[in-house]
């Protein structure tokens, strides 16, 4: 099916090749698909969780917007209730969803994009999976909310160091930034509330090597592997690290510039019931 509310499904369909290909259905996605309609454009929005709006489905229930309803609201359908009040996660996630039926958007659920690159007659190709879409054009519309750049991916690095050189050592285990579902795994039972606020921060350092030379002096789970790990271990780990933040350098002048996401966690404690 391949509407608002329809989920995807394996096999070749009209949307696999179109004009425009819109991932992510947040507000940016699906305001360019209100555009989009209106220019009676052949294109689809790809989401890859099986609801709309699901960056707020992911935040804490008691979140009211900073912005008041008037400034929430997308093209061509007003927000509904008092446009100088403030809505709440909920009322924005109805809102979404309403959206994309009112103007009833080519969305189709379940359909994470895992690899976007040029084909063929400079047209784009998105690869999801066991399927392929090909597109004239290709907006991005995913804010950067997700577990990704230079601390996930280092944590990936390290996770794969971090498998035991000799059986009967145990090797920590890195936190998984940014991963909502290990954060509350490690918190379940021990906390009254839990709040959850994605960020995302810059790391700049004046050389490559002065950013190895912190990142060893600072990192906890690396600081561990450099004491526990085989020196040579230790070495192809190192030499596979400085290789990741030479791919990730945001910056072309000798500087090393990372950017990175991260996960806001507040944690209260539950009150003692002695
Ligand atoms: C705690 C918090 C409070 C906020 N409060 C406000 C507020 O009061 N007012 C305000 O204006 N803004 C607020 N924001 C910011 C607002 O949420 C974002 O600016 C907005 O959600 C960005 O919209 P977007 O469409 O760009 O991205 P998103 O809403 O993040 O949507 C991106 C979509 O892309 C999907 N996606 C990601 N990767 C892929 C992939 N590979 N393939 C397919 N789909 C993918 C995601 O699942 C998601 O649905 C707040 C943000 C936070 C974190």
């Amino acid at each position: 099916m391949n509407s608002a509310t329809g989920d995807s499904s394996a096999g070749p369909r009209s949307s696999d090749d179109v004009e425009v290909a819109v991932i992510g259905a947040g507000q940016a996605g699906l305001t360019m698909g209100y555009f989009l309609v209106r220019q009676g454009r052949r294109f689809v929005i790809v989401e890859r969780a099986d609801s709309i709006g699901s960056a707020w489905r992911e935040r804490w229930e008691s979140l009211t917007l900073f912005t008041p309803r008037r400034y929430s609201a997308l093209p061509g359908l007003p927000f509904p209730g008092d446009p100088d009040g403030y809505p709440s996660r909920d009322e924005v996630i109805v809102y979404l969803q309403r959206y994309a039926e009112t103007f009833e958007l080519p969305i189709e659920r379940n359909s994470e994009v895992k690899k976007l690159e040029h084909g063929d007659g400079g047209r784009f190709r998105l690869e999801l999976g066991a399927r392929t879409i090909t597109a004239d054009q290709v907006v991005v519309a995913m804010a950067n909310y997700a577990k990704s750049g230079f601390l996930g991916s280092f944590t990936d690095l390290l996770t794969k160091f971090s498998a035991a050189p000799s059986p009967g050592l145990e090797l920590p285990s890195p936190f998984e930034w940014g991963d909502v579902d290990e954060v509350r795994r490690r918190f379940s039972g021990r906390t009254s509330s839990l709040r959850l606020e994605r960020g995302s921060v810059t790391f700049s350092f004046p050389s490559l090597d002065e950013g190895w030379a912190v990142w060893e002096r600072t990192n906890p789970p690396l600081l561990a592997l450099k004491s526990m790990l085989p020196a040579e271990h230790y070495q192809e780990l190192a030499e596979q690290g400085k290789r990741l933040m030479r791919e990730m350098n945001a910056a072309g002048n000798g500087r090393l510039v990372l950017d990175s996401e991260y996960l806001q966690v507040v944690a209260r404690k539950a009150p003692s019931t002695g």
